[in-house]
């Protein structure tokens, strides 16, 4: 399999070579250059495997023969065996035909872990082979950030450094971070929101010559590893409520269009999706670009659910690729004007074929609360506020079918919301240990990329410097 970039103006890479990269050249987004098709046979054949064999299923196409199977076998055995529920991602049944997919069991209690232990191991595995070290540089509106770097804490090849809008995160997900004791880890708090973050992030990618001889690798959503390894729980849950024979729909809360990015590659693989539902929150740029065809920028507003808190969803040019049948010569055109003008829209045509399969709600911070409160009252269940957005995406449509609300993350990590829905407060599993004890380590930086570069180039301690 080869990748190639969503702007249609960059060599080819391998999967290898996609992994430790981060944006092409072109500033675009890669893409694997065709797409594993499997029959709804073939699908069904699949139902009695476990989340770690139908893993293999569904990323040995994408990898080929550039990591033996024994090897991609073991790495994800590995990446699964520290999630704490024998099922990683079970689902629980809300009421007829409404799931929860549980994805916050891994270690920190985000569904992040589910891609970012896999790319972890696969990036050691691949530079242990190559005999090189790296540089990743991340942006994380919180739980991007912990899951990276419980994935990469014990990797000798690698030193990570994660940005987080400083303040605009909540405890758990700060502490997550900042109390991991290992050299290789940097976590920068940035006086700025998340998108200037990954603003930087970007940027950085795109002129890595600070960096000198090293190689910058992106963990974020951009890394094409992170959409491949969500795809499989999309094939798992379908399977357990009734698919192929049934067509399922899945609400998903959204912020950079990750996730739902990986339920439209489970959808183009060959799995029945009748609707994927983008759940936002008041920051509401996908809703308004699925109801109006308008992909406008706004400011950034702190929510509820802050993982979520995005305007420029980075994975929404994979879609643009898609819709616009791969080509880059379009997708870069749009990118450019919206780079300009802060706004694009597609044709009519691409629009309409974009509702064929998505749909969009919003929820904004009391919609979020009551649903939390409804959710515990009715179905005695307590639900995270970026789950919730979701489960409000369900509330009003016609269950004929199976719908499966992705649950992305433990409740526990944000306690002040809950405690405000439902009086009461989840206690953080026994496994997170004693988070509020801890020291924390991190470094204030101002919004200025001079200054993060300048700070990164001093303080990297890698060998091949
Ligand atoms: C990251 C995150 C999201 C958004 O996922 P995207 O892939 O960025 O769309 C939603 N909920 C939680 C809890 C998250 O950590």
């Amino acid at each position: 399999m080869k990748y190639i970039s969503t702007r249609g103006n960059s060599p080819a890479l391998s999967f290898i070579e996609v992994v430790t990269s981060g944006l092409a050249k072109d500033g675009g987004l890669y893409m694997p250059d065709s797409v594993p098709n499997f029959s709804n046979k073939e699908i069904s054949g699949w139902k009695h495997l476990s989340y770690t064999e139908l893993a293999e299923k569904i990323m040995i196409p994408y990898i080929g023969e550039e990591i033996k199977t024994v090897y991609l076998r073991k790495i994800i055995k590995d990446s699964y065996s520290e999630f704490h529920h024998p099922e990683i991602a079970p689902l629980h049944k809300l009421s007829d035909n409404k799931y929860v997919l549980e994805l916050f069991h891994g270690p920190t209690m985000a569904f992040k872990d589910f891609a970012l232990q896999f790319l972890g191991r696969i990036l050691n595995h691949v530079l242990e082979n190559k005999k090189e070290d790296v540089i990743i540089i991340g942006a994380t509106s919180g739980d991007t950030g912990s899951a990276a770097i419980e994935g990469c804490k014990n990797c000798k090849h690698i030193e990570l450094f994660m940005l987080h809008p400083h303040g605009k995160v909540s405890d758990v997900q700060r502490k997550q971070m900042t109390t991991v004791d290992s050299p290789n880890i940097h976590n920068l708090a940035i006086e700025g929101n998340f998108d200037d973050c990954q603003d930087m992030v970007k940027e950085m990618f795109f002129h890595p010559e600070f960096a000198g001889k090293r190689r910058l690798v992106a963990v974020n959503s951009i890394n094409w590893v992170r959409i491949m390894a969500q795809i499989v729980y999309y094939f798992y849950a379908a399977l357990k409520v009734g698919s192929p024979e049934h067509k399922i729909s899945f609400a998903v809360p959204t912020g950079n269009f990750g996730d739902i990015f990986a339920g439209y590659m489970a959808s183009k693989m060959g799995l029945p999706i009748e609707k994927l539902i983008v759940a936002t929150n008041k920051n509401d740029i996908l809703h308004r670009f699925f109801t109006k065809n308008d992909y406008s920028k706004k400011g950034v507003s702190q929510s509820y659910s802050p993982s979520m808190d995005i305007q420029v969803s980075s994975n929404f040019e994979r879609l643009l690729f898609e819709l616009y049948d791969r080509d880059g010569k379009e997708v870069s055109s749009l990118m450019d004007k919206f780079k300009l003008e802060g706004k694009l829209s597609v044709t009519k045509e691409v629009f309409e074929k974009a509702l064929n399969i998505f749909s969009s709600h919003t929820a904004n911070d009391d919609e979020i609360v009551n649903i939390i409160k409804n959710t515990y009252e009715n179905n005695n269940y307590i639900s995270d506020p970026h789950t919730a957005t979701a489960i409000s995406s369900v509330k009003e449509v016609n269950l004929k079918e199976p719908h499966i609300i992705l649950a992305t993350s433990h409740p526990a990590k944000f306690p002040a919301v809950i405690e405000k829905s439902i009086g009461l407060c989840p206690n953080l599993p026994d496994y997170i240990g004693s988070l509020f004890e801890k020291e924390e380590k991190f470094t204030k930086l101002s919004n200025n990329i001079e200054e993060v570069k300048k700070y990164i180039k001093d303080s990297s301690s890698l060998s091949s410097h």
